[in-house]
């Protein structure tokens, strides 16, 4: 069965972009069939996945507004066996031209119904923001994911967060659950980031992934070549860590 999760958090910066790239990156090596949705207007999961955003003419602004369908729209990473529905800029004004449209907070979940099937699993990196594009991610996922980094303004960003997903399963998605948090960009020798870490730890218990992504420059490195980090320094630290972080999950689901 496909499972979809919206890899989201309304901060910024966070590693949700990253998480999606590799993760994609990592399930797809250990042979699952996997699409990675850019739902971000910034393009950069697209790039990251070695596609040139500027030169693309269809994208999920076209699948979102109706005007292309989303096997049209879909194109193969250029590093990485996993497939890539891009995203640009033209997205940003997606949603002043949704608003007007029939249900509007479920186009994505509309849109995926023909070629979900042919997925083990689909990514959706959602953008820093609590709007109508991150509504169609959860609307259109089973379960979301939330990168975050072990801050001390983190926790409350996240009740925020799960608060909106509460309201989401309320109103559209009954069966929306938080699959798991991940903690990124993660520095073991900082005190605050220990703290956070186990408090995290004590409120959600088993929904924090055992596999942590530590803070390492080739992770940031990587999308200026158009690759996942395991196509560019395999052995690094952060390349690894994706790497566990999907056999974890599909240890999870057997
Ligand atoms: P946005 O909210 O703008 O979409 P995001 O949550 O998608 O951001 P990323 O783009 O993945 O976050 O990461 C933010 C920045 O931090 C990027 O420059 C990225 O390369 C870098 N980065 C992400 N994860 C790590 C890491 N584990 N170690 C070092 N740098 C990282
Ligand atoms: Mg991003």
């Amino acid at each position: 069965m496909t499972i979809i999760l919206a890899v989201t958090n309304q901060k910024g910066g966070v590693g949700k972009t990253t998480t999606s790239i590799n993760l994609a990156a990592s399930l797809a090596a250990a042979g699952r069939r996997i699409l990675l949705i850019d739902l971000d207007p910034q393009g950069n999961a697209t790039m990251g996945s070695g596609v040139e955003k500027n030169l693309l003419t269809s994208t999920i602004y076209h699948v979102l507004l109706g005007t292309e369908g989303i096997s049209d729209v879909r194109i193969s990473a250029t590093q990485g066996k996993y497939d890539l529905i891009p995203a640009n800029r033209d997205l940003a004004g997606a949603e002043v031209e949704m608003v007007d449209l029939s249900h509007r907070e479920s186009r994505l979940k509309t849109a995926l119904e023909p070629i979900k099937n042919e997925y083990d699993y689909i990514l959706i990196d959602c953008p820093p923001a609590l709007n109508l594009l991150t509504l169609n991610g959860l609307c259109g996922a089973d379960a979301v994911m939330i990168p975050m980094q072990c801050e001390y303004y983190a926790l409350e960003g996240l009740s925020d967060l799960v608060n909106t997903i509460k309201k989401v399963r309320a109103k559209f998605n009954p069966s929306l659950r938080i699959e798991g948090l991940l903690r990124t960009m993660f520095d073991p020798r900082n005190i605050l980031a220990q703290q956070v870490s186990d408090q995290l730890q004590q409120h959600f218990g088993k929904k924090v992934y055992r596999t942590v992504i530590p803070r390492n420059v080739r992770l940031a490195e990587a999308p200026s070549f158009g690759k996942p980090a395991m196509y560019y320094d395999k052995l690094s630290k952060g390349a690894q860590a994706y790497i566990a972080l999907a056999e974890e999950i599909l240890q999870a689901s057997n």
